[in-house]
């Protein structure tokens, strides 16, 4: 394949000069200059000025972030995100899995979702119940979605959901007549789904924890739009691999890299400083067996359904069986060349009057 050929060596020259020009990013349109690109209200520039101040004064703290395979064949593609905070992303040549690298730490991450990143993330106040009410209401349609994803689904009792939000997705299945439980840390949801009668507790997947020392586990655990958010997807799925019944499933849904044109129209939208990992379904593969699951069925979407391997079958190691570097190098020089129309089409869906949560 001459193309792929002459792409690596432009590849290799990429590389030098980038190390020399010290993290210069390969898309250098993507250089962090502090520059905004999504539209945004009075409430979300201040709280993303307050971001800011405490990122630069060390409220705020990061540290390295390397890829979950071991490898440092890094390439750095952008070092901004589409708020203009200092992003870097780094592509895993090795496996394919793409990062923010650096990345906040544990500490911070708990402050940042408690403090920071509703007001920047969500541009309506959804603590006013009517907002609430119409995040319910898109969630439930979600739980429409995972459904027809699925298929058949008689043989699930019990769903847990981790980041139910107000929980409209557990009323979905609820009215299927299944048994469900949900978490969420944001506390004006888990109200809200309370008073729909839906058991959500606040917090994360410890609450749940405490269902299985119980005897309860899952036929299904759902995290919708929730994966890329963890710093470390190892552990969080290494427990969520407990909470699951022996023939229980792992749904996960999220912005796949390949769906990125289509969505976001270019790099930049896609890019936010709240997502950690960024993956395509095979380096989502990739993850998912190195943590004991194989997939069931996938799309690019992101959605994809995954079973715990039997133990006998269980190779935990981290060696990728596929070029998805290579793979994700080209789509995203591809999109990046032709980036104009469709990232203007992305803002002008962005500047139409919105219902609830950015995406
Ligand atoms: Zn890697």
């Amino acid at each position: 394949m001459p193309h792929l050929k002459t792409f690596e060596k432009s590849r290799e020259k990429s590389c030098s000069v980038m190390a020399e020009r010290n993290k210069i990013p390969l898309f250098k349109h993507l250089q962090n200059d502090g520059i905004v690109f999504m539209p945004l209200n009075e409430n979300q520039e201040k709280a993303l000025s307050n971001l800011n101040t405490k990122l630069q004064t060390g409220e705020y703290q990061t540290t390295p972030l390397p890829c979950l395979c071991g490898s440092n064949d890094d390439i750095l593609i952008a070092s901004k995100d589409r708020y203009g905070l200092s992003l870097d992303t780094s592509l895993c040549m090795n496996c394919g899995l793409m990062r923010s690298d650096p990345y906040l730490d544990e500490k911070t991450l708990s402050l940042f979702y408690r403090d920071d990143y509703r007001d920047i993330y969500i541009p309506a106040i959804v603590e006013k119940r009517r907002e609430v009410n119409l995040i319910f209401r898109d969630e439930y349609i979600a739980g429409q979605s995972i459904k027809n994803f699925i298929g058949d689904m008689s043989h699930c009792k019990t769903i847990f959901e981790i980041g139910c939000g107000a929980g409209g997705t557990l009323a979905f299945f609820n009215s299927l007549g299944m048994t469900t439980v949900g978490c969420d840390y944001g506390r004006a949801y888990v109200e809200f789904g309370l008073e729909q009668g839906l058991d959500i507790r606040l917090g994360g997947i410890s609450q749940l924890l405490e269902l299985q020392k119980g005897g309860i586990r899952a036929d299904i655990v759902i995290l919708h739009h929730v994966l890329e958010h963890f710093r470390d997807p190892v552990a969080e799925i290494n427990k969520i691999a407990a909470l699951l019944s022996e023939k229980g499933h792992l749904f996960i849904a999220l912005p796949g890299i390949f769906s990125m044109r289509k969505y976001y129209g270019s790099l930049l939208p896609f890019l936010q400083n709240a997502h950690v990992w960024h993956f395509c379904l095979k380096s989502l593969d990739f993850l998912m067996e190195a943590c004991g699951f194989r997939q069931r069925i996938g799309s690019e979407l992101i959605y994809a359904l995954y079973y715990k391997i039997q133990e006998d079958d269980l190779k935990k190691d981290w060696r990728p069986r596929h070029n998805v570097g290579n793979d994700i190098l080209k789509y995203l020089t591809n999109i990046e060349k032709i980036r104009w129309l469709p990232t203007a089409r992305y803002l002008i869906r962005k500047l139409l009057p919105q219902r609830t949560m950015d995406v």
